[in-house]
């Protein structure tokens, strides 16, 4: 469905202008990053083409297959899968600008050395599982603050936002929820003086409501790319 990518980017960024227009928000405040999980470098440079720029993986082994092909397209790639521990170092060899799914002090600690032995630094939003689900990734929302002070101890690390992802529920009500706590977390860091300014949340189907709620980042995959072959929770599975 190849070339249906151009047309379903158009209807995603009209969701989104019409999105911030009920939100009373500027179109310039969100940004759209492509998740490409599964989706093959042809048909990202083919959304690259059409205008966009940041786009997210899930896997390092993806960012490694595609990372050749899509070299020579100007573009921004951030990190939103789960992170393990011994892949930090092979992250690190591809030009990830933003991990946003820091979800645990072992993890950041693991970037730190690594970040001071190549003399590096990396953006990074914290990700917090606002759905309470035992299914997700992310830190306990009640752990917000410290873990965040944790965090902004390690100088190679720039804590810029707060990722999460949203509640599975056809009932709108039970996502704005989660969206509205990623929120509430913010305004605890903001006044413990950490800059955690970008919003990281949204997806295909709920990104009407991050945007109300105050995201400045929807990731949609399945809405400009297609169906995925396997269920969500296969690639937010740590073992896969
Ligand atoms: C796959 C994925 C998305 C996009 O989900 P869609 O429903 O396909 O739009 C967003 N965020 C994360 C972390 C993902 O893994």
């Amino acid at each position: 469905m190849k070339n249906d990518i151009p047309k379903n980017l158009q209807s995603i960024l009209n969701r989104i202008e019409i999105a911030c227009e009920n939100a009373g928000r500027s179109r310039k405040e969100v940004r759209l990053l492509l998740a490409t999980k599964t989706v093959s470098a042809e048909n990202i440079k083919m959304a690259l083409a059409a205008g966009e720029t940041l786009i997210g993986e899930n896997k390092i082994q993806e960012i490694k297959e595609k990372y050749e092909d899509l070299k020579s397209v100007r573009h921004e790639q951030h990190f939103i899968g789960h992170l393990q521990t011994n892949k930090v170092k092979e992250l690190l060899r591809y030009d990830v600008a933003c991990i946003q799914s820091l979800d645990r002090l072992r993890l950041a600690k693991k970037l730190q050395n690594r970040l001071e032995y190549e003399n590096k630094t990396i953006d990074a939003y914290l990700q917090f599982n606002t759905s309470y689900e035992e299914s997700k990734f992310g830190m306990n929302p009640e752990n917000a603050v410290n873990f965040a002070l944790d965090v902004q101890q390690f100088n190679r690390i720039n804590i810029k936002g707060l990722m999460t992802i949203g509640l599975f529920s056809a009932e709108d009500e039970k996502v704005r929820k989660c969206f509205k706590l990623l929120k509430n977390i913010q305004t605890q860091l903001l006044d413990k003086g950490i800059s955690a300014h970008e919003l990281s949340m949204g997806m295909s189907s709920d990104l009407e409501v991050a945007i109300q709620e105050g995201a400045t980042i929807v990731r949609v995959g399945t809405a400009i790319f297609g169906k995925r072959e396997h269920p969500d929770s296969y690639y937010w599975n740590e073992t896969n």
